[in-house]
């Protein structure tokens, strides 16, 4: 690829990645608060908020990598439990975590649970009035295909909207930062869940992810119109905003 952060072929990409989520699965929602320092709920806060989900029992939303569930409940809750929300996720195990929290947050109803391929979604094409995706499109292995598939299924005046690691822009913090992720979060992953290679795939795979202005340049690509993007924390996260017009 011309973005020059695929190493491993596809295929093996793939199952390295499901690997690691499968071992993680228990502790995902711990060692997300842990590895970003709470920052993660912030973030996510402010990508819903974005989107301003209407309040209306028609407004139909898919979370793709939804993994437990953070994004589709903070939707569906905006929505004033309106919307639905269908978490897409290509791990049984993340999304079993999911479908038990849903439950208990008697969100059941407004949620659906589907264990696909990114890649290739499971859907008529436009279906939705909003894809998210939010800390997965780095582990998908081609993320043209998933831009593509995202447009996709998007209705026409469809918003799509990606929250991922990025490049961050202040230069003391860029340091503490790469400190903090390639020593500390694998060690604390290693205390929390006895296993440290995991976290390392996690930190090494945000490395690789193309920054702000390749990844617009991506979304365009595939076909979307009104890119732009914001930056959360300098960058060390950025919401990209893209519309199927
Ligand atoms: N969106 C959730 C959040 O923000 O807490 C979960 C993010 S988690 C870091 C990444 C998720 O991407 C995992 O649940 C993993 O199973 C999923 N994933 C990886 N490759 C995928 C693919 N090709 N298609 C769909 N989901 C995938």
């Amino acid at each position: 690829t011309s973005y020059g952060f695929r190493q491993v072929a596809d295929g093996e990409k793939q199952g390295l990645v499901n690997d690691v989520f499968h071992k993680v699965a228990k502790h995902y929602d711990v060692m997300n608060d842990v590895m970003s320092a709470g920052m993660h709920r912030v973030w996510k806060d402010a990508m819903v908020a974005a989107l301003h989900p209407r309040k209306d029992s028609g407004y139909r939303t898919l979370d793709v990598a939804g993994g437990t569930g953070d994004i589709a409940f903070r939707i569906v809750e905006a929505s004033d439990r309106k919307a639905h929300t269908t978490v897409l996720d290509i791990n049984g195990s993340m999304l079993g975590v999911g479908a038990e929290r849903a439950e208990k947050r008697k969100l059941s109803d407004n949620l659906t649970f589907v264990e696909a391929n990114a890649e290739s979604l499971p859907f008529e094409p436009n279906s939705f009035d909003a894809y998210t995706i939010a800390f997965g499109i780095r582990n998908v292995p081609r993320i043209d295909v998933a831009l593509k598939e995202a447009y996709r299924v998007l209705k026409r005046g469809g918003r799509l909207l990606v929250l991922e690691f990025s490049e961050v822009d202040m230069p003391l913090l860029e340091r503490v930062y790469e400190e903090w992720s390639f020593k500390a979060i694998p060690r604390f992953g290693k205390m929390i869940t006895g296993e440290s290679e995991p976290y390392q795939y996690l930190v090494e795979s945000i490395r690789k992810f193309p920054n702000q202005e390749n990844f617009a340049a991506m979304i365009r690509t595939a076909g979307f119109s009104r890119v732009t993007y914001t930056n959360y924390t300098s960058g060390i996260a950025a919401l990209h905003s893209g519309w199927k017009l």
